[in-house]
């Protein structure tokens, strides 16, 4: 990094968070021709790169960190966009235009674009703190964990169904360890997945050998010489374990706009321009709440690499006095062993599902209807049912035969 970019003490735009989000916001801006200073400022200590193959790939040791970098390092440097890593922002002045950092410099702006996305949602219970308790957010947890399975750790409780849950044990068999996986809820991905992709999901895992445990808690992490010996759960039973690693949701990380008075309950509240309520700064990506349009304009927030990057793309364009409101349709993906689960849409408040094809084929669609109108679709192993069904609810298709749809023989495109 060239002594100017560490001296610098303000931008024309600066950007808080080294994410999907935040490395998007800075590339679309240089692409919409904007010409001013760019200064991004995160607490990871490494140039932007990809969360999702945290656990996944990278977790997997599938993909080295060159091929997750969001660009080439040098990439930063020629379209003279400067880094400040290792660096958290702990106050914003909106009159002042400042904002502080945790080493104590002050940084001015014109426009701020906030991405800060979450912290893990910590456990809270007696023995979280010890060796051995592993989230998975950014590099450093990931390799933390990598060192733990190389140093010889073979036994693993997951807790949190999650898809970070679901996809850390799929890693974690895949490596050879023993996993269990502990839910609270009555199944997994209940937050996000309806009933068919749930079980098809638990029965897939516990095919993988996966010891699934629902319906319960963590009451405490058991441990020994300050290291992790086990899992005491609600139901009464202890799992022995050497390595913990929790996947049980994210607090979004926007304390410093809440304190400076920007609007926000969960998360920081953004119009459709993902405008925050304070002059000049805008917010981006899982931290931003939102009235989502394949929500019916519900204020959600939305924890994807799609939703960061499109919305940095509507911010780059508003700044740039091109403004469009964001509407950009939902999509997810998931790796889990062989499986490819694609998803379009937002199944939020469906009140049916419609299952096209089996899942004892590893290969079918849940439709998610709301009074007839599809909403959203999970893919598992069909690729053409995802862009089809994507196209489908970018037209906006108001009714649905649902016999046609149950049946994978018609494409869905002919029911558009
Ligand atoms: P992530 O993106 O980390 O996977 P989600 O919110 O989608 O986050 O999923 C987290 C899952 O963890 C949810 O299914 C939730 O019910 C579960 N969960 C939350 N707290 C606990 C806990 N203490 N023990 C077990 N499961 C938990």
């Amino acid at each position: 990094m060239e002594r100017e970019d560490i001296t610098r003490n303000s931008a024309d735009i600066v950007i808080v968070g080294t994410g999907h989000g935040g490395a998007q916001a800075a590339i679309a801006l240089r692409q919409q021709g904007h010409e001013g200073s760019i200064l991004m400022i995160g607490r990871d200590t490494s140039p932007p790169y990809e969360r999702p193959p945290l656990s996944k790939e990278y977790l997997a040791g599938d993909k080295g960190f060159e091929r997750i970098m969001i660009r080439p390092e040098k990439f930063w440097a020629d379209k003279k966009i400067d880094l400040r890593l290792g660096s958290g922002v702990v106050e914003i002045d909106p009159v002042a235009h400042t904002l502080t950092l945790s080493d104590g410099s002050v940084i001015g702006y014109r426009k701020l674009i906030w991405s800060g996305g979450g912290d893990p949602r910590r456990l809270g219970c007696a023995g979280a703190n010890l060796k051995g308790v592993f989230y998975i957010r950014d590099k450093r947890d990931a390799d933390a964990m990598m060192a733990a399975l190389d140093a010889g750790s073979k036994r693993a409780v997951v807790i949190g169904g999650g898809y970070i849950g679901l996809e850390a044990a799929a890693v974690l068999r895949k490596l050879g360890s023993e996993v269990t996986l502990v839910e609270t809820q009555d199944r997994v991905l209940a937050r996000v997945a309806g009933e068919d992709l749930s079980r098809f999901y638990e029965n897939e895992h516990r095919r993988q050998g996966v010891d699934v445990r629902l319906n319960t808690g963590v009451s405490e992490i058991l441990g020994e010489e300050g290291r992790v010996s086990g899992v005491l759960l609600d139901s009464g039973d202890t799992v022995p374990c050497d390595m913990v690693v929790v996947g049980i949701g994210i607090v979004p990380a926007v304390a410093p706009l809440i304190a400076a008075g920007a609007a926000g309950s969960n998360g920081v509240d953004v119009d459709f321009c993902c405008r925050t309520t304070l002059d000049d700064i805008y917010a981006i990506g899982d931290c931003a709440a939102h009235a989502n349009p394949y929500a019916d304009n519900a204020v959600i927030r939305l924890e994807s690499v799609q939703n960061a990057h499109d919305m940095a793309n509507t911010v780059a364009k508003a700044i740039m006095g091109d403004k469009h409101d964001y509407e950009a349709l939902p999509w997810f993906w998931s790796n889990q062993y062989d499986l490819k689960l694609q998803t379009a849409g937002l199944s939020l408040d469906y009140d049916e599902t419609v299952l096209r094809g089996d899942p004892a084929d590893r290969k079918f669609t849940v439709g998610y209807l709301k009074e007839g109108k599809p909403i959203a679709f999970d893919c598992v192993g069909t690729m053409k049912d995802y862009v089809q069904g994507r196209k489908m609810l970018e037209a906006g298709t108001e009714k649905i035969d649902r016999e046609l749809l149950a049946n994978p023989d018609i494409p869905i495109k002919e029911l558009i």
